[in-house]
C-alpha cells in the first residue's frame, strides 16, 4: 500500500508496530480521546496502559451474555495492535507454526502467568485444549476411572447433571444429591452427603452459569484416595482458589479468559497415565501434558488470547483484587434486586449466590420483553435467561466493567419506578 493513499482523509488507522505498518478501523471507531486526525499507537505494555478503555466507547455495549462474554477492552485493543504483525514477526499468531519459537514463548507464558495467578504448584499440569467444557464431562471419567469404578456427582445445576450423565457412558457414576426438585437454588450442607466411600472421584460444578448458585467453599472425597473435580468454566480466575483441594479443575475459556475454542485443564500429576483403553488420543491427558499441550495444533490464536487476559489480570493485581471488584459488582446488583420490594427477585439463596450469574424475575413477567428492549435501547444487551429458566439473567464475568453494573442497576431503578 503506497504511503501516500494513507493519507487519504478516510484511509484507516495507520499503526506502527515496531517496523510494520498495520491497519486499524478508521480513527472514530478507536475509543481513545483525542484531537488529532490520525494517531500512532505503539506496540508496548506502557502505550497499552493508555489505551485501556477508561469509559465505555461510543460503539461497545455492554454484554451481559453468559459466554462467549464480554472481554477487557484493553486486551482487544492490545490483540487489534498485534493482530497484523506480533512483536515483529512479520505474521499474525494466527499464521504462525505452533511448534516454532514465538508460539513456544506465548504459550509457555500463557501458562506461567496461569501458574502465577491460581498459585498452582509444580505436580499439577497446566492443558491447553479443545472441545470445550462439554468434552471434559467424558474425557473426566476416561481418564481418571476404569469402566467399572463408582463416582460421585452433587448436581447444583443443569451442567453437572450434563456431566453425571455423560460419565455414565464411562464408569458408575452416582448422583449423591441434586437440587433439580428444587429448581436448583442451592448448595447442600456437606455433612449430610452420603459420599460414596469407594468412589474414585467427586464432581461439582463450581459455578452454575444458568441458575447462577456458586460453591463458597468444597466438599472432601470420603475415599481417601479420590479427588474432588470441578467444572470451573464460569467462575474460572474470578477469585483465588487452592488448587490443592482438586485433583482436577476444568474450564471453557469463553466467559472468563478468552474466546471459545480453549479450554483448560489443571491435573495433578499422578493421576495422568491410567486413561481407559478406548480413550481417544485427543482425550487423553497425559498425551498432552507429556507434549505440553502441543500434541495436534492447538487453538492457538485462542491460547494467545487467553495469556493477554491472564497478563492483564496479573496488573490488575492478580486475583485478590479481581475478588473484591466481582463483589463489589455482584453486590450492587444482589442488593438492587433485593431492595426493589419484589419487583425483580433472586430466587437463589443468599449464601451461594453467584458472583458471576445473576439470574432474576420480574413480580410482572409480562414485562419482561419490555425491559429485554429498553435495556438494549440503553446499550445493556443479552440480558434474558436461559432458554431452561427463563427471566433475566446478568453474567458480570471480570471484564464486566463497574460502569455496566452501575448502569443496569440505575435502568433496573427507572424501569420499577415506571412500572411498579
Ligand atoms: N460447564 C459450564 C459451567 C458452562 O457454563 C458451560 C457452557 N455454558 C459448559 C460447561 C459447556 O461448555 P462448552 O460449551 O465450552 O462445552
Amino acid at each position: 500500500m503506497a504511503a501516500t493513499s494513507l493519507n487519504a482523509p478516510n484511509a484507516p488507522l495507520l499503526q506502527k508496530t515496531h517496523q510494520t505498518h498495520v491497519f486499524l478501523k478508521p480513527i472514530s471507531t478507536i475509543p481513545c480521546q483525542t484531537s488529532a486526525k490520525r494517531f500512532s499507537i505503539f506496540c508496548s505494555a506502557t502505550t497499552q496502559d493508555r489505551l485501556s478503555v477508561q469509559s465505555q466507547s461510543q460503539d461497545r455495549v455492554f454484554n451481559f451474555a453468559a459466554g462467549p462474554a464480554t472481554l477487557p477492552g484493553n486486551v482487544l485493543l492490545k490483540a487489534q495492535s498485534e493482530l497484523y504483525n506480533w512483536h515483529g514477526s512479520g505474521m499474525s499468531v494466527m499464521e504462525m507454526s505452533h511448534r516454532g519459537k514465538d508460539f513456544r514463548s506465548i504459550i509457555e507464558k500463557a501458562e506461567a502467568d496461569l501458574r502465577s495467578l491460581l498459585n498452582i504448584p509444580e505436580n499439577y499440569a497446566v492443558l491447553f485444549l479443545q472441545g470445550g467444557a462439554t468434552t471434559q464431562f467424558a474425557a473426566v471419567p476416561l481418564n481418571l476411572c476404569a469402566p467399572g469404578d463408582s463416582v460421585d456427582y452433587l448436581v447444583t445445576g443443569s451442567w453437572g447433571d450434563k456431566a453425571f450423565k455423560e460419565a455414565k457412558k464411562y464408569c458408575n457414576p452416582k448422583v449423591i444429591w441434586s437440587g433439580k426438585s428444587e429448581n436448583y437454588v442451592r448448595v447442600p450442607s456437606f455433612d449430610g452427603l452420603e459420599l460414596n466411600p469407594n468412589a474414585k472421584y467427586l464432581h461439582i460444578c463450581a459455578n452454575e452459569t444458568i441458575y447462577g448458585v456458586e460453591f463458597k467453599d468444597y466438599p472432601v472425597p470420603r475415599n481417601q484416595n479420590g479427588v474432588l473435580v470441578a467444572d470451573m468454566s464460569s467462575n474460572f480466575c474470578s477469585k483465588p482458589v487452592d488448587v490443592t483441594k482438586f485433583g482436577l479443575i476444568y474450564a471453557g475459556a469463553q466467559k472468563n479468559v478468552g474466546p471459545s475454542g480453549v479450554c483448560i485443564v489443571i491435573v495433578r500429576k499422578d493421576l495422568l497415565g491410567n486413561a481407559q483403553e478406548i480413550t481417544p488420543v485427543m482425550l487423553d491427558y497425559k498425551i498432552h501434558a507429556d507434549n505440553k499441550s502441543l500434541y495436534n495444533t492447538p487453538p492457538c490464536f485462542g491460547i494467545y488470547m487467553c495469556g493477554l487476559v491472564f497478563e492483564d489480570l496479573l496488573k490488575q493485581g492478580g486475583l485478590e483484587e479481581v475478588e473484591k471488584k466481582n463483589q463489589k459488582k455482584a453486590g450492587i446488583l444482589y442488593n438492587a434486586i433485593d431492595e426493589s420490594k419484589g419487583f425483580y427477585r433472586c430466587p437463589v439463596e443468599k449464601s451461594v449466590r453467584s458472583l458471576m450469574n445473576v439470574p432474576f424475575t420480574l413480580e410482572k413477567s409480562e414485562l419482561e420483553a419490555e425491559f429485554l428492549k429498553e435495556a438494549e435501547k440503553e446499550k445493556m444487551v443479552q440480558l434474558k435467561g436461559h432458554r431452561s429458566v427463563g427471566g433475566m439473567r446478568a453474567s458480570i464475568y471480570n471484564a464486566m466493567p463497574l460502569a455496566g453494573v452501575e448502569k443496569l442497576v440505575a435502568f433496573m431503578k427507572d424501569f420499577q419506578a415506571k412500572h411498579a
